[in-house]
């Protein structure tokens, strides 16, 4: 059998505890609302939530794809509960967020339905906690563009969706998505908002490395999202949540993602950020003021 690679040095993240972060533990509870903070395993969640920065994942706990990379677990969800919107919000302005990130679990099952969900916690948001700088990431919507056009009427500040991965590894690693449907994703976000407000909207993405990827399909990536005109990209480090995911291929060095965020920058991206614990919401406060659109 093949001996455990040990996690280097760089990837320790600090244990969570805190004031904050017992808050925000107990107000999930409460308002029966999940994080990705959580569900994911992400390692940064002691130093996020104490600097009141979450990100909160609606319409369940059970994702209708199975990414092989992604703890999130999968299942048949329940139907969408159209109050959480609500609740996230009551949270969001109860914790004082001055950046909200919102996300959710896939609902191929009821794509406007998750497009409805995300308009109502834009708004819910701008009710509750005016002033709250709000970033939804979004699934596909499987292309549906009547969904992507409500997301974008709603004006999010920033419209986040993750490419994830190079499409050689779409099969194993994101099975449910297709590489150029996400890319016309972002592509047209930009265009539907051009067309409704006459101006652009800020779009993201994030790709994990570490699953098997070459340098150089990484960088084909690269191109293809600065070609949308991508503004935002976050880079890190797949860390395999258990042996029942896909393996992780190699720990990239922190040399490496300096050289990536280099490679990005120099292609026209407005802010990457990019690091072995760089997760899509990682300091997604300080990215979406260095851009200086949002
Ligand atoms: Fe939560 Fe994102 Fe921070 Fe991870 S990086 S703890 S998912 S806000
Ligand atoms: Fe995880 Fe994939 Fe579902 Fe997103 S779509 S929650 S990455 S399984």
């Amino acid at each position: 059998p093949r001996r455990p690679v040990k996690k280097p040095e760089w990837l320790k993240a600090k244990a969570p505890m805190g004031e904050t972060f017992h808050n925000l533990k107990k107000m999930a509870r409460e308002l029966n609302l999940h994080t990705v903070c959580e569900s994911a395993q992400c390692p940064n969640i002691g130093e996020c939530w104490n600097q009141k920065s979450a990100t909160f994942m609606m319409l369940g706990n059970l994702c209708t794809r199975r990414c092989g990379f992604c703890a999130v677990p999968k299942g048949k969800p329940e139907p969408i509960d159209f109050d959480e919107p609500r609740r996230v919000a009551y949270a969001v302005a109860q914790l004082g967020l001055a950046h909200a990130v919102i996300t959710s679990v896939n609902r191929d099952d009821d794509n406007v339905g998750a497009a409805r969900a995300f308009v109502s916690v834009i708004e819910e948001i701008r009710a509750q906690a005016p002033g709250c700088r709000v970033e939804v990431l979004t699934p596909d919507f499987q292309g549906n563009e009547e969904a992507l056009r409500m997301v974008v009427a709603a004006a999010p500040e920033i419209l986040n969706h993750n490419i994830e991965t190079v499409p050689r590894l779409y099969r194993v690693a994101k099975s449910g998505g297709r590489y150029e449907r996400s890319l016309g994703f972002l592509e047209k976000a930009k265009a539907i908002a051009e067309e409704l407000f006459g101006k652009t909207i800020v779009t993201k993405t994030g790709i994990i490395v570490g699953m098997g990827e070459e340098m150089h399909e990484l960088l084909a990536v690269f191109r293809d999202l600065a070609d949308r005109k991508v503004d935002i990209l976050t880079i890190g480090q797949y860390l395999r949540p258990s042996r029942d995911h896909l393996p992780m291929a190699r720990y990239y060095t922190p040399e490496e993602f300096a050289f990536l965020k280099h490679e990005a920058l120099g292609m026209g991206f407005k802010h990457v950020e990019s690091g072995p614990l760089v997760r899509s919401s990682y300091h997604a406060q300080e990215q979406a003021e260095s851009t200086g659109l949002a």
